[in-house]
């Protein structure tokens, strides 16, 4: 294999770790079989961890048996596990880290895309429970007018704004 067979394998894995992550939240995780590990994410966190860090072991799992089948036979699934990991840090920087500050520091991004996706985020948690959520991407995220206008259209937004002051803001608060 050349150089360019494990970047471009890397790159195309990230890409479509997106995708899986985004299906996987949207109708694993918000729906009837999945949400009993995810309400803990969107309920107060009690401790370090939370139920939820449970997908976070499953995917760990799955990219370990890649490595390990990838090690033994197929060079390039080693590679899809290289993309896999990298997909696990960019999710635990961009999504634990910015928008839910499970680290020990606070810093909120106030323009470019990294605030874009940090208050699409907090939108994906301005809704409680597990339905009319949006936002379900962790990587790439939607404009962020488009999804205040979603959530108005369900009542979700005046609902919140009313009951909670300023809590729905995404750029303030915490979940
Ligand atoms: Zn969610
Ligand atoms: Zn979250």
């Amino acid at each position: 294999m050349s150089v360019l067979g494990p970047v471009l394998i890397v790159v195309l894995t990230v890409a479509v770790m997106e995708g899986v992550a985004y299906s996987v939240h949207r109708w694993i995780m918000h729906g009837r079989f999945g949400w009993g590990w995810h309400k803990s994410h969107h309920e107060d966190r009690h401790g370090p961890f939370e139920k939820n860090d449970l997908y976070a072991v499953v995917f760990a799992g799955v990219s370990v048996l890649l490595f390990a089948l990838g090690g033994r036979w197929w060079p390039w699934m080693w590679w899809v596990a290289v993309g896999m990991t990298a997909y696990g840090l960019i999710y635990f920087v961009v999504h634990d880290g910015l928008v839910h500050q499970r680290w020990p520091f606070r810093y909120v991004p106030r323009r470019g895309y990294l605030r874009r996706l940090y208050q699409a985020h907090r939108l994906h948690h301005a809704v409680e429970g597990r339905d009319d959520c949006v936002s379900f991407g962790f990587v790439y995220a939607p404009p962020v007018d488009g999804l205040k206008t979603r959530l108005r259209a369900s009542g979700v937004l005046a609902q919140r704004q009313s009951r909670h002051h300023d809590a729905w803001r995404p750029d303030r608060g915490e979940d």
